[in-house]
């Protein structure tokens, strides 16, 4: 950081009094100031990433580093790939959250006391597992309280809410294999539990459509799915022309054109 000709440092680490963080990216700004970006792979900003840079500008403040601006970079679900490389300045969209970090401050110091306060207890709270443990992100103890389940166990069926877990489990449902036909589930929910009970991997009538639309505009061409594990295509940035991330009811690309479940 003293080296005034570093224009940016990428997952710079801090740490104080027991707290710890890395950052995305460091940029210096004008009189030693430095901007501090976080990136998502998100397409909005979502209420835990406010805490997120909250902690880190916390963090950083404490160390010595001033910040001039606190940013977050998301993905722009508008931006269409153009031509063979994509452009950053246009992939994403950058968010100043210096004010609303700000006023997290007070309430932040407040929740780091109470954490240290458990962090202190001689042995963890009997609390039980649930939601918390995956939203907004997967608990790092998640392994631990979470002993693995079998492949088939009906906590895999794709967003299942937590009141029809608790009636599977009142019906002494564990596998999905089980689900009763009149068990009342969305509609890629059954088709999941129907490819499993069936042991018949499920196609989207669209499937082959999407795939000779892709082909028509790139060179790239994606092979076929045919294995009948499930498969899935992650794009959080187009890599295909004429392309974005997204659909167009702002649902990540993978989503919308793949779905096949093993027996
Ligand atoms: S997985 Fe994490 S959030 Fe869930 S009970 Fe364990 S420690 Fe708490």
């Amino acid at each position: 950081m003293s080296n005034s000709e570093v224009p940016a440092i990428f997952e710079a680490a801090f740490a104080h009094e027991g707290v710890i963080v890395k950052v995305d990216i460091l940029q210096r700004r004008n009189d030693n100031h430095w901007r501090l970006i976080e990136v998502k792979s998100t397409a909005d900003l979502k209420e835990h990433h406010l805490e997120d840079v909250a902690i880190q500008s916390y963090v950083l403040s404490r160390s010595g580093v001033t910040l001039a601006s606190v940013w977050l970079a998301h993905v722009n679900r508008a931006y269409v790939l153009a031509g063979e490389t994509v452009d950053p300045r246009q992939f994403f969209l950058f968010r100043n959250l210096t004010r609303r970090v700000q006023q997290l401050q007070p309430a932040l110091t407040f929740q780091l006391r109470s954490q240290f306060r458990v962090l202190a207890m001689p042995k963890a709270p009997d609390l039980p597992t649930g939601p918390h443990c995956t939203n907004p992100v997967t608990c790092e103890f998640f392994d631990h309280c979470n002993p693995p389940l079998p492949n088939d166990h009906v906590g895999y069926l794709p967003r299942l809410h937590a009141s029809a877990m608790e009636q599977l489990e009142e019906m002494g449902v564990e596998s999905i294999r089980d689900i009763p036909d009149d068990f009342e589930l969305s509609e890629f929910q059954r088709r999941v539990c129907d490819a499993m009970q069936t042991g018949q991997p499920w196609f989207s009538a669209d499937l082959k459509g999407e795939f000779e639309s892709l082909n028509a505009v790139t060179d790239r061409k994606p092979a076929f799915p045919t294995s009948g594990s499930r498969t899935e295509i992650f794009l959080p940035e187009p890599v295909y022309r004429k392309t974005n991330s997204f659909n167009s009811k702002g649902n990540a690309l993978h989503r919308s054109i793949i779905f096949c479940a093993s027996g």
